[in-house]
């Protein structure tokens, strides 16, 4: 089985029925995103910016944010990009974002709340990811999303930066949000007429949504992702983005195959994973029926916990 999901990684992912599911790769730095094309990924479906932010004194700026973008897309061959705009915060300061300490970082400035009060920062990176959409398929998407005010002010700041160029919009060019806030997930209707796509990182997503720190032992076990509380979220954005919108995964859930089983069964077609898990991903979604997906899905949103969840869904695709 391993090896055929080797053989076919760079053939698209249809499950028996016909439904297409795009399977991408996380990507944190150039080098990576040589191995997901390596891996066979259709798509970068989460480009994590923090690799050129971290760990240095000043920002970077535009020129060099350009370079960085292009060597991407230079190792992914004409693949989209999932661009994620700088996801950083309490738990990750840098010396050139003043922020006074929190008590609760993974509730305060973080993300796109960091918008407002660094408009520049923003500004340089989309005029940075605009620049290179011009040569490759790019999506900008922007983490951390809990309001709909914070999507609109962030499409401002990227048509201010298509202004900037100078060039028209480029041909190809996606918005989407992360949902990672529950109430995003519930709120998804009021979002969906203002996005190409939605993707769900079910890491924050969890943590928020069971109140359970992300890499804390001493919760890891309640922050399951199969929580069937947390696949109602998912549930309700896929309900409300309907044929609108798409919906990615790019949470660690979506490389694991009986989470992904039933995030194609509630309406997901794209799950991103890191670039190693590809080819099996694109593998267990060729081995679902998704009618069948569909059904275990709808069974696991009012099973009584995750290992409820667990045990139907490897029942599942047992009698396959
Ligand atoms: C997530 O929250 O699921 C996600 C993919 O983003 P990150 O892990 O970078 O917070
Ligand atoms: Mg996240």
């Amino acid at each position: 089985r391993e090896a055929q999901a080797r053989q076919q990684a760079a053939a698209p992912a249809v499950t028996r029925d016909g439904i297409a599911v795009l399977v991408g790769a996380n990507v944190g730095s150039p080098a990576d995103a040589a191995h997901a094309a390596a891996s066979g990924a259709d798509l970068v479906g989460l480009l994590r910016t923090e690799f050129l932010f971290l760990g240095r004194t000043e920002a970077p700026d535009v020129d060099e944010q350009e370079a960085a973008y292009r060597e991407v897309a230079a190792a992914l061959g004409g693949r989209r990009i999932t661009l994620r705009t700088l996801d950083v915060g309490g738990d990750k300061p840098l010396p050139y974002l003043p922020l006074p300490a929190e008590a609760n970082p993974f509730l305060g400035m973080r993300g796109i709340r960091l918008a407002e009060g660094f408009p520049g920062l923003l500004a340089d990176q989309l005029l940075a990811a605009v620049r290179v959409a011009h040569e490759t398929p790019m999506s900008v998407m922007f983490p951390m999303v809990a309001t709909l005010d914070e999507l609109v002010a962030a499409r401002r700041a990227l048509d201010a930066a298509i202004a900037a160029d100078g060039r028209g919009t480029p041909p190809g060019l996606q918005v989407g949000i992360m949902v990672e806030v529950p109430a995003t997930a519930l709120k998804a209707a009021a979002f969906a007429p203002h996005v190409d796509f939605f993707s769900i990182g079910t890491n924050d997503l969890t943590q928020y949504a069971l109140a359970a720190e992300r890499g804390n032992p001493a919760v890891a076990a309640l922050a399951d992702p199969l929580d069937p509380g947390v696949l109602g979220l998912v549930d309700a954005v896929c309900r409300a983005a309907g044929e609108r919108a798409l919906v990615a995964v790019c949470g660690e859930a979506a490389a694991d195959p009986l989470a992904a089983q039933l995030l194609v069964g509630l309406g997901v077609r794209e799950l991103s994973t890191a670039p190693p898990a590809v080819p099996g991903t694109k593998q267990v979604v060729r081995e679902l029926d998704a009618v069948l997906a569909a059904r275990r899905a709808a069974d696991a949103l009012t099973a009584d916990g995750p290992a409820a969840v667990r045990r139907a869904a490897e029942s599942a695709i047992r009698v396959q």
